[in-house]
């Protein structure tokens, strides 16, 4: 148990997903927040004055009241929760680590590197052992753990199941998603309001890349990515928050929807994983009525962090499909962060 909580701060707190940390983190039963971050232009301003908070809860007065500082190295914080722009991200969470931070980030611009662990907690949690690599290899005393695109993670969560019982082999998915996860102001409205377009840059071959690397295997000190390819359709939809996605799955054998759903009805955690304070109790939950899942319905299963998956029936072109439904800016952006960091913390990377 941990009596004393750990100062953490944030990068880019003012966004979307910094929005989505506060209102996660206020609440944390191990992690204090300890400062907050963003642009030089938000810079040593309160809090409660640059954010155009969106949440549905209150903006706690503690946090309201904080002077947003410049994302700089030497901000109070042993742990570093980054939502900034990847363009800058680079430099800046390199920087974190290097004086020694650990970074949990949901920028893209390190997730495919060879010694950064991409981590889906229920599904790789083995892949962390990457980080002493990095450290050794990099000259770091802290490090970079990031969790994948908001996308990926509700697809590979939904699908391990089925993969760890049965090797799945293709995977064709095509996605509807919600307008938050272009962060705000984001998709105009103009263009968001009674229309889908059908183009979100980069998020396809993350999809297609990530989801390799996570369902991988960790031998010798690196990821070995998982043979199976991936072709991936996106789509953004006139949605606040929520990704939908549309599977077809081809494995390497026969596969029946019974025996598939099985497993999904199955799957938890492995137990210390289970532990953490946001793993929720279902990581993966099957819903049998026809209609569902959902957006509006089951986006908040397991506090945002359960993944609803149904509709699981033959599939005429490969083997079996499915609808999938994932939080994208908690199990796909804050939530899954802040797990991650939990999962550094009981590995004792971080000292309680
Ligand atoms: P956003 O709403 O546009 O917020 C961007 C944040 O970055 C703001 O707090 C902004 O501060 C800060 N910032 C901008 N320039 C900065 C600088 N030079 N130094 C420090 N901070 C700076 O974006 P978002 O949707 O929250 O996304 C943040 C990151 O998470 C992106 O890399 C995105 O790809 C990733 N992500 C987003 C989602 C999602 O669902 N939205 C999911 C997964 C991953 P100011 O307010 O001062 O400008």
């Amino acid at each position: 148990m941990i009596v004393q909580k750990i100062p953490v701060s944030i990068l880019g707190a003012t966004g979307t997903v910094g929005q989505k940390f506060v209102r996660l983190l206020a609440a944390h039963p191990w992690f204090e927040i300890a400062s907050v971050a963003a642009s030089a232009q938000s810079a040593g301003k309160r809090y409660g004055e640059v954010v155009r908070w969106r949440e549905s809860t209150p903006l706690p007065e503690r946090i309201a009241a904080m002077t947003v500082q410049a994302a700089d190295p030497g901000i109070p914080g042993r742990i570093t929760f980054s939502a900034i722009e990847a363009e800058i991200a680079g430099q800046v969470e390199q920087a974190f680590a290097r004086a020694g931070a650990y970074v949990v980030t949901n920028t893209k611009t390190h997730r495919m590197e060879p010694d950064v662990p991409l981590l889906v907690p229920e599904v790789n949690p083995g892949h962390l052992d990457l980080l002493p690599r990095q450290q050794r290899e990099r000259g770091w005393s802290g490090g970079i753990v990031a969790n994948p695109n908001c996308s990926t993670a509700g697809l590979v969560l939904g699908v391990a199941p089925l993969h760890q019982a049965f090797g799945i082999e293709k995977i064709f998915v095509a996605t509807m998603q919600a307008v938050s996860g272009a962060g705000y102001p984001g998709v105009a409205s103009l263009d968001a309001l009674g229309n889908v377009i059908p183009y979100i840059g980069g998020e396809e071959e993350k999809l297609e890349q990530e989801t390799a690397k996570i369902l991988g295997s960790f031998t010798a000190g690196a990821v070995d990515p998982a043979g199976l390819v991936t072709s991936a359709h996106t789509n953004r939809v006139p949605v606040v928050d929520g990704h939908l996605e549309v599977v077809s799955l081809g494995f390497g054998r026969r596969v029946s929807p019974e025996e598939a759903i099985a497993a999904l009805e199955g799957f938890r955690a492995p137990v210390d994983v289970a532990a953490l304070p946001s793993t929720p109790a279902r990581p993966v939950e099957y819903d049998a009525r026809p209609d569902r899942p959902q957006s509006r319905l089951d986006l908040d299963r397991g506090a945002g962090m359960t993944v609803t998956v149904g509709r699981l029936r033959r599939c005429p072109l490969l083997d079996l499909r499915l609808v999938l439904l994932s939080h994208n800016t908690v199990r796909g952006a804050a939530g899954a962060a802040i797990q991650n960091a939990e999962l550094l913390v009981q590995r004792g990377y971080v000292a309680r």
